[in-house]
């Protein structure tokens, strides 16, 4: 058993390969609610008025944007999330749209090389457009 720190309320807990423990996760679920409906009626919020006006604690809105789970269209240009290559500004996720790419091709050339033989077909890639507001 993985006895770590909870990244949020610091508390040491039972890790099965998260780093959150299961009371930070349902309050962050509830969070997430909240603060996505806030961004409908609000979209170019910046995220420290989401976070007054929510009262959801800003790393836990963080949290959510670099799990992908939220967009925020800052007027601001961003200045929130880096990518995690280049450190190009980005809106959501870990990685800019490009590296995202580079990181992906890379990742197939890997497994080409380490089997000799390609047998699996490249999968049809989800698409992860570089707009994906519309799902909110
Ligand atoms: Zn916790
Ligand atoms: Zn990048």
């Amino acid at each position: 058993m993985n006895i770590i720190q909870c990244t949020f309320c610091k508390k040491p807990f039972q890790s099965l390969g998260k780093r959150i423990c299961n009371s930070c996760l349902e309050r962050i679920d509830r969070d997430f609610i909240t603060v996505r409906d806030y961004i409908y009626e609000n979209k170019h919020a910046s995220i420290d008025t989401v976070a007054e006006e929510t009262e959801v604690p800003k790393q836990i809105i963080l949290y959510l944007l670099k799990e992908g789970r939220l967009i925020i269209d800052d007027p601001g240009g961003g200045g929130v999330l880096f990518c995690e290559s280049c450190k190009k500004p980005i809106q959501t996720g870990r990685m800019c749209d490009e590296c995202k790419h580079k990181f992906a091709n890379k990742m197939s050339d890997n497994v080409a090389s380490n089997k000799a033989a390609p047998e699996q077909k490249k999968k049809e890639e989800p698409h992860l457009g570089s707009r994906g507001s519309a799902k909110i």
